[in-house]
């Protein structure tokens, strides 16, 4: 096994990247993230990754394949996905014996009702959950015209990142844990792992998966995007953009960009404390780099490709509806 660890702390000590490169029986590849809550709202960031390339832009996206990898479908970079599957944990789904997230700290079993209950109370609207995951995944899905493709179906109830295929029938399984106390997933509101490295030939477990803490604190941040999050209680994290941001990891392959407030791929001082439900167009741009771009017809040939309707529109009115010749004015 091969193993490289870089760990990098800012100025004031709240982030830490952790990378390593494993060569294992699958080219698994993992990104894991999670979000810290202290008084100042500083947060940690730790970055699991197993994979064996992993870029990083100049002030901008990060994908965790370098150009093949890391993103599901085929593995080469600019093509779109296959239809990436999620499903919702089945109530006490398991971790696996030697998932990560056991010694980080996840206990018990996945309690999506739970989080989906705490939520639903704390939005005081039903239905606040749901909405909430389902528009994080439009959003992304939105944003890739037609390249990303997300289709919601029912979970098996297999543990999470075990061996067995049940385990990745299905490409996103989100669950809810709880944490034991100081433990590193207890600073956790949310742990996301990126695709596979080949989603079409080495299929791995832990890939994709979404694991919220249920003793972190999650609510609808009132106001529109960019706007701050309300002070003075315990941190909280705005539901909709965190799994946006977990999705940026599971679903499209990227990583932590070094810089870029606003970016929902941006970990570091100041982000996460405020609304941030849109993508930035450095976002998009690091989903066009994992997916491809589809070509926009240039107005010239929209134009022409209209006259064109609108001439077979004439012929088939004219076809269908010819001038009745029992019209007496015709006589
Ligand atoms: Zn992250």
């Amino acid at each position: 096994m091969a193993l490289d660890k870089t760990i990098r702390f800012s100025r004031r000590g709240s982030r830490q990247d952790v990378r390593k490169e494993w060569a294992p029986k699958l080219l698994a590849s993992f990104a894991t993230t999670i979000y810290d809550r202290t008084v100042i709202r500083l947060f940690i960031a730790f970055v699991f990754v197993l994979t064996l390339n992993t870029t990083f832009a100049f002030a901008g996206f990060v994908t965790l394949g370098n150009g093949w990898g890391s993103k599901w479908g085929d593995p080469v970079h600019g093509t779109p996905s296959d239809t990436i599957t999620w499903s919702f944990m089945s109530q006490g789904t398991t971790l696996a014996a030697g998932h990560p997230l056991l010694a980080g700290g996840a206990t018990g079993s996945s309690n999506i009702s739970s989080l989906e209950s705490m939520f639903d109370a704390n939005a005081n609207s039903p239905g606040s959950f749901q909405q909430a995951v389902h528009n994080a995944f439009n959003t992304w899905s939105a944003a890739s015209n037609g390249r990303v493709t997300f289709q919601e179906v029912s979970d098996n109830g297999a543990p999470s990142g075990g061996s067995n295929p049940n385990s990745y029938a299905v490409d996103i399984r989100i669950g809810a844990f709880h944490s034991m106390n100081a433990s590193s997933f207890s600073f956790a509101g949310a742990v996301g792992y990126g695709p596979p490295g080949n989603d079409l030939n080495f299929p791995d477990a832990l890939a994709g998966d979404i694991i919220f803490n249920l003793d972190s604190l999650f609510f609808v941040a009132p106001g529109i995007e960019g706007d701050p999050f309300p002070t003075g209680g315990p941190y909280k994290n705005d539901l909709e953009g965190l799994i946006l941001h977990e999705l940026g990891h599971a679903a499209i392959g990227l990583g932590h960009p070094t810089s870029g407030i606003g970016d929902v791929m941006y970990v570091g001082p100041n982000a996460a404390t405020f609304i941030n439900r849109h993508l930035s167009p450095d976002d998009i741009l690091g989903l066009q780099s994992v997916y491809g771009v589809t070509a926009v017809p240039e107005p010239n040939a929209l134009l022409l490709i209209s006259i064109a309707m609108l001439s077979m529109v004439r012929l088939r009115r004219v076809t269908v509806h010819p001038i009745p010749n029992n019209d007496s004015r015709h006589l």
